[in-house]
């Protein structure tokens, strides 16, 4: 049967490799053709160009909505303010939306959204007309709403442009209960959800802790199980990154390098992230940053220095076949979409090397968007009706275990065990939950089929198993 045409995209578009990675997967399932095309296949691409004032003249604005998949309500999925940004770009993301919700299962289909603009040359005021405006041409075409499509921060928008999106919505749509469930991502004070902005990074660490925690995948590798000493290096020091770099260097990681546009930074001792974060803020550089013993002015220099660990937290086709062959990391964690090619991939698969793929990598974002979502839709906050009740009950338990056994509590010792459950200590133990339990999920497919060359193969087996089951269930296939 012919491929469908956006699935047949040329093999060096971005679009292109996830459909080459889909495919590779694609053999070691059973499903029929047609409803592997109907899977890979992006099933709504929405391109707009809208008119903004500017100075004393106008411009026109390229903006896209690819919803991918609707083998589940809603989509889902962020909207990336780029210059780069492409109906291409926006389709891959789309797609990788939909096995990224798959893998960590989270309830829906896949979508992404693109605006063409480099945010930095514009004032508050027109990023705020252009999102505006971005989301009343959604809203006319049916590509926006809490049970449509939701979407979310993404590469260059964060909790100020959601603001403006729920806003628009809510105006446009006054009466409506759920209104606010039209877009995640949102500051806590418009009922955002506590631990959105670092659940991305945290769930990259999480999963890099899963993976070296497993001896046996360690030793292949000639490493030694756990967190402590691994050397690490992360490119991007944007939300994703930044974040990352926390949590890794809280499990016990060393972060030796890190890699920004203007250029890397190196120190095999390990570099202090919120010392590196100012020195950026104050200089507008990492470069020239007193910690460091060597620094690289090609940016992708830093990707090549020795490491164990190597964390592509930007954009895109940052791993290639070009500069492959000068990786030395022997784990890959792609907290970005999409940074290794799969050519680049395959040279780094036959090495040895362990990828933890984007789709399970980066999923921890996604995961409490999905979370947020249910609190917009509850109209309550996590904890809100249980943590007194909770405290309550444990101070009951705690009274009558000293009752019995004559021993005292010290304060600390009381309050730690009193203590009912924060919103935030919900959502990351619900993240943590969800990145432990899908890591072994993907590792246990891999394990299963000898033939499966590894996490991204497995990710993609498994996501693809679980859309195929959703068309099933809706009848759409036999
Ligand atoms: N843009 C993020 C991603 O690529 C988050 C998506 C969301 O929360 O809907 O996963």
């Amino acid at each position: 049967m012919a491929k469908s045409i956006d699935a047949a995209h040329s093999d060096t578009s971005f679009f292109g490799d996830v459909c080459q990675f889909f495919d590779h997967a694609a053999q070691f399932t059973s499903h029929p053709e047609g409803l592997l095309d109907q899977i890979r296949s992006c099933n709504s691409v929405y391109r707009f160009r809208f008119p903004i004032r500017r100075g004393n003249g106008f411009e026109v604005i390229d903006a896209w909505r690819v919803e991918h998949s609707h083998h589940k309500s809603p989509t889902k999925g962020g909207i990336r303010y780029s210059e780069m940004v492409n109906e291409d770009e926006v389709m891959a993301l789309a797609a990788l939306m939909t096995y990224k919700c798959a893998i960590v299962n989270v309830p829906f289909g896949g979508a992404k959204g693109g605006i063409k603009i480099n945010p930095k040359e514009y004032t508050t005021a027109e990023l705020e007309t252009i999102t505006r405006r971005y989301t009343v041409e959604l809203i006319k075409k049916n590509f926006i709403g809490p049970a449509i499509d939701v979407p979310a921060p993404d590469y260059g928008s964060g909790e100020r442009e959601m603001s403006w999106i729920a806003d628009t919505y809510q105006t446009m749509n006054p009466g409506q209960l759920d209104a606010l469930g039209c877009v995640t991502g949102k500051p806590l004070a418009l009922h955002g959800i506590a631990g959105r902005k670092e659940a991305t990074g945290r769930g990259v660490a999480i999963s890099i802790r899963e993976c070296v925690d497993i001896a046996e995948d360690m030793k292949k590798m000639g490493l030694t199980a756990g967190m402590s000493g691994k050397r690490v290096i992360v490119q991007g020091l944007g939300n994703v990154g930044y974040h990352t770099i926390k949590y890794l260097i809280e499990f016990g990681a060393t972060v030796v390098g890190i890699c920004e546009y203007e250029g890397a930074i190196y120190n095999s001792s390990g570099l202090n992230l919120d010392e590196v974060f100012t020195h950026r803020k104050m200089t507008g550089s990492i470069l020239g940053f007193p910690g460091a013993q060597k620094e690289f002015k090609n940016s992708a220099e830093g990707l090549e220095q020795d490491c164990d660990i190597l964390v592509p937290a930007a954009l895109e086709n940052q791993i290639t076949i070009s500069n492959v062959a000068n990786i030395k990391a022997k784990i890959i964690a792609e907290a970005a979409n999409g940074p290794t090619t799969p050519e680049a991939a395959e040279v780094l698969m036959n090495r040895g090397c362990i990828i933890i793929p984007d789709m399970y990598c980066n999923a921890g974002g996604v995961t409490v968007s999905y979370f947020e979502w249910l609190k917009n839709l509850s109209h309550v906050a996590f904890g809100r009706m249980d943590k007194r009740y909770e405290e309550n009950a444990n101070l009951n338990l705690v009274n009558m275990v000293e009752k019995t056994t004559g021993v005292t509590l010290d304060a600390v010792q009381r309050s730690l065990i009193i203590k009912g459950a924060t919103e935030l200590e919900l959502v990351n133990s619900g993240l943590e939950d969800t990145m432990i339990r899908s890591y072994h999920e993907i590792r246990d497919v891999q394990m299963a089929n000898p033939k499966i060359d590894g996490l991204r193969t497995a990710a993609f087996v498994s996501s693809i198993d679980k859309v195929a089951i959703s068309y099933m269930n809706m009848g759409i296939w036999p």
